[in-house]
């Protein structure tokens, strides 16, 4: 599979000097999370302590991962930037787009078939570039990158918000938008936000029926969905070694679901373990040489307070087993305060479905603690109530998990076993027990239980645990079982217990595979060609966007006045929209469909100044584009939030939009309508957005000067023929004025490489 072994042991070669000149200018011991920052700036040395949640700082991620809805369109821009190969070592993985309905084998076929068009693209443009593929059926993408491309003091993005899985193995890993990805395949840095620090000290060792997942599932009960923010989450303590490096995994992945940044352990032996048992003796042995680097120094544990911004304790001897929902992951309930709380709440206490998988938790050892309460219920002669759902992380694990006897437990339960892939997590799930919006349950072992995530049902309740827990679920059929103390009665009428799970971290027989499914890139790829059929509804190679021509932007017409919350979901919707991810012209239909117009408090409804006329903001802003009249979008505070999606600025850009003007930009949108060569500015009286009238045009008077630091004179002529002059401000740097020069970043780097 190609990890690149040379490339980690050339950053464990300068891991002590950049740590400790790092220390030095920091002037303190340091925490893990400081030591791989720092060790990955892009200027190489450290030469002052970075502001945590203040200072821009520019980083050389290690690996790029990619998952096959958001690569994409990461992929088209890559293909313009001039490269020959990919500059930072790179995957590709097909996870996303196979459906869960009747089981692997057929449903793995019809995703081949049905987007047989998209595989075969990423396929070919991985061969071409020098980027690692892993075919459809492979896995999902966070398995797979743990168990063969993680490793302890690494730095990784990824273009999925749970590629921070990889703090399992000591990471810090981070997902980020495909611009932001695309940036560093072609030899540019990825610019973060020095993160802040959040400690957590694990004490005591998980016991019973409690798991790593209930230690995620309380930390999201205490710090909530948005308490990790721009933060690093570092998890430390004796209860820390003491946990299986998968189980490190299923905790890092959740912090996605209190928004951290990323989250990562240091390294210890359940680490070393799991190197070598994925066939990674090197590496192992290559980290062990530099143990010290890869842990936080001994006085930050010892006083926790004094060096990480906030500390939570939690000692794993005492945590319980539980649930987190229904619709939010942070919703925390013991499994013992079930009962009342489901009563309370009137959450419907039958459950449909018990589904064991996704990128948290479908390890090896998830499913040999879930089996072992499945082979109970044949023992002890109890029918499930619950049907049963499997989907394995990878190839690697399916196939062990068969040889091992893991998967024939649950096919005795009647469970279906579904293609290694995302699944029911991201909404594949061709549900057939259910067909209405019925008020309903299932318990799963994901991560995510938003409204209508898993079946598009907004009255499905989604309650989030630990797969043995589901499995003790579904065979009980009841939201409120607790298996610590309750009863169930089997198919003999008698009264039986399960007993508590047991696991085993690693096959003790190793893992094995026929075909992981990964393919590697020819060495010299220039021959290859890339295939996107002319009339082809989800695929569309990009045409570089045009440069500025150095001339003040004059007559340019509103095209909507959004008020209030205006997200990426707003500007780029997603759901139906995902089939033409890889599409901008198609996918621009969608193009700020969701903002609500100021002047009518609707949505896709705004008035064209060419007929007078209502229509849908991507038709209106069609019939702009066809006469050349560029457009202004202006927005209200916070413009461009939510996901990093960088379909929200080429979307406008592609449609012909020049600028947005807004109150405050959310900023990775921001840095993504510059990337794309738009023009974001901010009003510098906020007020002003009050001036903007429906039938309003804009001169914008000194863009000639376009320069750093200077603001920009905008003139707003009324249709009354009155005007109003105002002043706005943008955060452009020099070289960002260049890429606003040139079109885009992407044609930047593209002059830059020719
Ligand atoms: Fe995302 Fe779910 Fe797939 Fe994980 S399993 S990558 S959370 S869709």
């Amino acid at each position: 599979m190609a990890y690149d072994i040379d490339m980690i042991k050339k950053v464990y070669a300068q891991m002590a000097e950049r740590v400790g000149k790092a220390r030095e200018v920091v002037g303190k011991p340091l925490t893990l999370s400081e030591k791989i920052l720092y060790s990955h700036l892009w200027d190489v040395e450290a030469d002052k302590a970075y502001g945590r949640g203040k200072d821009y700082v520019n980083f050389s991620p290690d690996r790029i991962a990619c998952q096959d809805a958001t690569a994409q369109m990461a992929l088209l821009q890559f293909m313009q930037a001039g490269k020959k190969k990919v500059e930072v070592p790179t995957t590709v993985h097909c996870d996303h787009l196979i459906q869960a309905k009747q089981g692997a084998k057929k449903d793995l076929k019809r995703a081949n078939e049905t987007s047989n068009e998209v595989f075969d693209f990423l396929g070919s443009v991985s061969n071409k570039y020098g980027i690692g593929f892993w075919k459809p059926g492979a896995g999902i993408i966070h398995q797979v990158v743990l168990e063969n491309y993680a490793f302890p003091g690494g730095m990784m993005i990824g273009t999925d918000s749970h590629t921070v899985n990889a703090g399992g193995l000591g990471m810090v890993a981070v997902g980020v938008g495909g611009a932001d990805a695309v940036d560093v395949m072609a030899g540019m840095p990825w610019e973060l936000k020095f993160p802040k620090l959040i400690g957590v000290k694990l004490t005591g060792k998980l016991n019973g029926w409690t798991a790593a997942k209930d230690v995620i599932l309380k930390v999201a009960g205490i710090l909530t969905v948005k308490g990790g923010t721009g933060a690093i989450i570092e998890y430390f303590g004796e209860g820390a070694k003491s946990m299986s490096c998968t189980g490190k995994g299923t905790i890092c992945n959740m912090g996605a679901e209190v928004g951290a940044t990323t989250s990562t352990f240091g390294y210890d032996d359940s680490m070393e373990r799991f190197l070598r048992a994925t066939d990674r003796n090197d590496v192992a042995d290559a980290a062990n040489e530099v143990r010290e680097h890869l842990t936080g120094d001994d006085e930050v544990y010892a006083n926790p307070e004094l060096y990480f911004d906030e500390v939570i304790e939690i000692n794993l001897t005492e945590l319980r087993p539980h649930l987190n929902g229904p619709f939010t992951p942070d919703l925390a309930t013991p499994i013992s305060e079930m009962k009342e709380k489901a009563k309370e709440n009137d959450w419907p206490i039958n459950v449909d479905w018990g589904l064991i998988g996704s990128c948290t938790n479908s390890s090896y050892e998830d499913l040999t603690r879930a089996a072992s309460i499945a082979q109970q219920a044949l023992d002890k002669n109890l029918k499930p109530k619950s049907d049963f759902g499997i989907n394995p992380g990878s190839e690697q694990i399916r196939y062990t998990a068969d040889r091992d006897g893991l998967l024939k437990i649950f096919e005795d339960l009647d469970a279906t076993v579904f293609t290694n892939a995302c699944g029911p997590c991201i909404g594949q799930w061709d549900r057939s027990d259910r067909k209405g919006e019925e008020k309903n349950t299932i318990v799963h072992s994901f991560n995510r239980n938003f409204s209508k995530r898993a079946d598009g049902n907004p009255n499905t309740h989604a309650f989030v645990g630990s797969p043995e827990m589901v499995a003790a679920i579904a065979i009980s059929g009841r939201l409120d079982f607790d298996p610590t103390r309750d009863k169930l009665i089997n198919e003999d009428g008698e009264e039986v217990m399960l007993d508590e799970p047991k696991g085993i971290e690693l096959p003790t027989n190793g893992f094995e595979v026929e075909d992981a499914g990964y393919v590697a890139p020819m060495e010299d790829g220039s021959g290859v060609e890339i295939k996107v059929a002319e009339d082809s509804e989800r695929l569309e190679l990009l045409t570089p966007f045009e440069p500025w021509d150095g001339e003040n932007l004059l007559g340019a017409k509103l095209l909507i006045k959004a008020h209030g919350k205006c997200t990426t979901d707003h500007i780029s919707m997603a759901g139906p929209w995902l089939r033409y991810r890889g599409h901008l012209d198609n996918i621009s239909n969608n193009c700020l469909i969701g903002a609500v117009n100021a002047f009518n408090m609707k949505t896709n409804f705004v008035k064209s100044q060419l007929t007078g006329e209502y229509g849908g903001v991507p038709d209106t802003q069609r019939e702009y584009k066809e006469k050349k009249i560029p457009t202004v979008v202006i927005g209200d505070h916070n413009y461009g939030e939510g996901s990093s999606r960088e379909h929200a600025a080429m979307e406008p850009r592609h449609l012909g939009v020049k600028v947005v003007i807004v109150k405050s930009f959310a900023r990775i949108h921001e840095t993504n309508l510059k990337k794309q060569g738009m023009l974001g500015l901010t009003f510098d009286n906020e007020s002003d957005y009050d001036l903007i009238q429906e039938d309003d045009t804009f001169n914008f008077i000194d863009l000639k000067d376009f320069a750093e630091g200077k603001p920009l004179t905008v003139e707003i002529v009324h249709s009354d023929g009155t005007k109003d002059v105002i002043k706005t401000n943008h955060t452009y740097n020099s070289n960002q004025i260049d890429w606003y020069k040139e079109g885009s970043a992407l044609n930047l780097i593209k002059k830059l490489n020719a």
